[in-house]
């Protein structure tokens, strides 16, 4: 037996008999840059020329996957029952992001379930998407905003190191103690990340034991594993934490898990945002209330009324995967369409946006030559528009069957091949799992 992440479907088996792919739906299964392939992919082509069954395991399966499962072209196999009987399922609710009694961004509503929970000797897990103290920093009397110098990004207020910080390209400065264009010392930290919550916490609830888990709590070796035994041995009542704990994670006393900042995905542009969250909210509720304790899950949003809102209060996933369905139908977007992003990126705009439109214009050129039925769409501007000192855009190429794609895919990379552009990076990302 073989175990192992994603490059695990390489390993030459030759008595190969079963392939298992858990948490199919998972991104990171998408190797993004060099030999960019999706895992999953390869492994149900591998299945297939050796002719061994495989198993796409998840409780919220990709749309593809799903596609496939409802045209019949995989099998269909439902867990109806929890994994450890008799827990039932969570009460899932919503509070206003905008309730004037919050602490810190935190509902009334939430912080008086956190502290029923410490009455009663149980655990509660607050999650946000975002690490740092705050997301910005500002000026607040001549509406200064701390950037990125190399990339179109904020710094994000990391107040344990006093230091400003770019999640794009590992940037740091120090904290400034005045506004570089006006002098006011008076700077605000806009927003809230995990850092943040962790101290209003410890300040609102100074008896509990409260933990931080992150990217920045987890650099040291062995840090995840102390706080998770911590959890299972009732020496924790309060986890504050990303995404990293979202998944995988049976804590029988965790009862309570309230979920921040989860409106992010739903201002997206990336097709695929509502996607993932949809499957982090499903997994994250999962994690309330495993054993015999009834678990409570509260969302803060503006939209309890969004599908994935009323999906989730139901627990029914596949609900919520029509809805998304039928927008992807709509859109024209997988699973009902194939894509291609030609991604560049270059120190200038200009060399950049010259090469995209050579490329797209060579696209839609070999379109026309091998009567294709592919659409090349003109360039865009990445969503990150320039990242590490780099100028970054994108060309998508979309077509309804996939035979189509493949066809054109070697005429058009050729043709991007001998453009001119020394200076521009780009790849070809066929299936991608989002936009630049
Ligand atoms: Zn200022
Ligand atoms: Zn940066």
């Amino acid at each position: 037996m073989v175990l192992g992440t994603r490059l695990a479907v390489f390993a030459p088996l030759p008595r190969l008999a079963l392939i298992v792919v858990d948490e199919e739906h998972d991104p990171s299964f998408k190797q993004q840059d060099g030999v960019r392939y999706n895992a999953r992919d390869v492994a149900v082509w591998r299945a297939r020329q050796r002719n061994v069954p495989i198993v796409l395991g998840s409780a919220t399966p990709a749309l593809e996957t799903l596609t496939h499962a409802q045209r019949g072209r995989y099998g269909w196999l439902r867990l109806t029952q929890r994994a450890v009987a008799p827990a039932g399922l969570p009460r899932v609710s919503f509070t206003s992001n905008r309730d004037t009694n919050a602490l810190e961004g935190m509902s009334a509503a939430l912080i008086a379930a956190i502290e029923r929970r410490l009455e009663r000797g149980e655990q509660s897990l607050v999650f946000i998407n975002r690490r740092g103290f705050a997301p910005s920093l500002l000026c607040g009397s001549c509406g200064w905003q701390a950037g990125c110098a190399r990339c179109s990004a904020r710094l994000v207020v990391h107040r344990d190191t006093r230091t400003l910080r770019c999640h794009h390209c590992g940037h740091a400065e120090r904290l400034p103690t005045a506004c570089p264009d006006c002098g006011n010392v008076d700077l605000c930290p806009v927003g809230h990340g995990t850092q943040r919550l962790e101290r209003a916490l410890v300040a609102r609830f100074p008896a509990a034991r409260i933990e931080r888990i992150d990217r920045d709590s987890t650099r040291r070796k062995g840090a995840f594993a102390a706080v998770r035994d911590g959890v299972h041995a009732g020496t924790v009542d309060i986890l504050v934490g990303t995404q990293m704990l979202a998944k995988g994670h049976d804590f029988p006393r965790l009862t309570l898990v309230g979920v921040l900042g989860a409106d992010n995905a739903l201002y997206s542009a990336d097709f695929r945002a509502t996607e993932r969250l949809a499957a982090l909210l499903f997994q994250v509720s999962g994690r309330a209330g495993r054993r015999e304790l009834p678990g409570e899950v509260i969302v803060q949003t503006d939209f309890p009324t969004h599908p994935l809102a009323r999906a989730l209060a139901d627990h029914d996933y596949d609900r919520f995967a029509e809805v998304l369905l039928a927008e992807r139908r709509a859109a024209m977007l997988p699973p009902f369409a194939h894509l291609a992003l030609l991604v560049a990126e270059a120190p200038r705009r200009d060399a950049v946006d010259a090469f995209l439109a050579a490329a797209s214009d060579a696209g839609r050129a070999a379109v026309r030559e091998h009567a294709l039925d592919v659409e090349v769409f003109a360039p865009v501007p990445a969503a990150l528009a320039r990242r590490a000192g780099l100028e970054r855009g994108q060309v998508l190429a979309q077509a309804p069957e996939r035979s189509a794609m493949q066809r054109f895919l070697p005429h058009w990379r050729r043709a991007i091949e001998s453009l001119p552009g020394r200076r521009v990076r780009f790849a070809l990302d066929v299936d991608p799992l989002g936009f630049a």
